[in-house]
């Protein structure tokens, strides 16, 4: 019989509590996600989507895009896949970006998977989901984002841990910085270590063994200049959040999420 030793070690590393909150600078964070932009532009040509001011779909890009529609009769088990988590429990800031609502980590947490140590960026929010499941669209979804430079080409490899969400029971996670949503766009206040915590989230009980696993496909950044360099892990678990949480989410970023995109050639593996 086919064992599936598909492993996961989320191992939460809860740091000492500690009462000062850090000083964040709005600047850095935006500057930040600039020079990541630039480092990409240098690899892909995105002058059509500037001009434009938006891109085509399906035009002009590759054929790992994403999101995607998971059909999950159709998805191929894999004999042995490990990532390790490492994430420091700090949240210490969550920023109005516009498009998104951003939560920053304090540094130091980690995924390693594919020989590479990820580090973790950020965390962000789609109002619809962007992946679907068997063609199933969620309230909304996360994407926690982590990244690992290439030593001898320096492209970046990103890997991409998304979580769906429906509604239902209000979400501790949620509730710990849904207040502290700055109302300004481009505004971030800084959050006390220990106020919100991943573990809140990702420490759930799942209820039956369909609901354990993840999702796996080679895609892209849903959002320009699409960047064909993402390992996408989906939970497979959907995760509550109460219809106001959404709304309150939604209210601020708006739709904003990428529609599905031609699966082609790929092949989407599980646990
Ligand atoms: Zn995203």
């Amino acid at each position: 019989m086919k064992q599936i030793i598909y492993v996961i070690i989320l191992s939460i590393l809860l740091s000492t509590a500690c009462n000062s909150s850090k000083k964040i600078n709005i600047r850095k964070i935006l500057q930040d996600n600039r020079q990541t932009e630039e480092l990409e532009a240098q690899f892909f040509d995105v002058s059509k989507e500037n001009k434009q001011g938006f891109a085509m779909p399906g035009l002009d890009h590759g054929l790992i895009q994403s999101p995607i529609n998971i059909l999950t009769k159709t998805v191929e088990h894999v004999d042995s896949r490990t990532i390790t988590v490492r994430y420091k429990d700090e949240v210490d800031a969550v920023a109005n970006l516009g498009h998104t609502i951003q939560l920053h980590f304090a540094e130091g947490s980690t995924i390693m998977a594919h020989e590479k140590t990820f580090q973790f960026k950020q965390m962000h929010f789609h109002t619809p989901s962007e992946h679907q499941l068997d063609g199933m669209t969620y309230p909304m979804e996360m994407h926690i984002v982590n990244a690992a430079e290439d030593e001898e080409n320096g492209r970046i490899e990103y890997l991409v841990v998304s979580i769906l969400f429906k509604m239902g029971e209000e979400n501790k996670f949620i509730s710990g910085f849904r207040d502290l949503i700055p109302e300004e766009i481009h505004s971030i206040h800084n959050i006390q270590s220990g106020r919100v915590r991943l573990s809140d989230l990702l420490m759930v009980p799942r209820k039956n063994k369909s609901e354990e696993g993840l999702y796996f496909y080679k895609g892209s950044l849903t959002t320009p200049p699409y960047t064909e360099s993402v390992h996408w892990y989906i939970d497979k678990h959907i995760y509550e959040a109460s219809p106001e949480q959404i709304k309150t989410i939604e209210k601020f970023e708006g739709h904003n999420a990428r529609k599905v995109q031609e699966i082609h050639e790929r092949i989407i593996e599980d646990s």
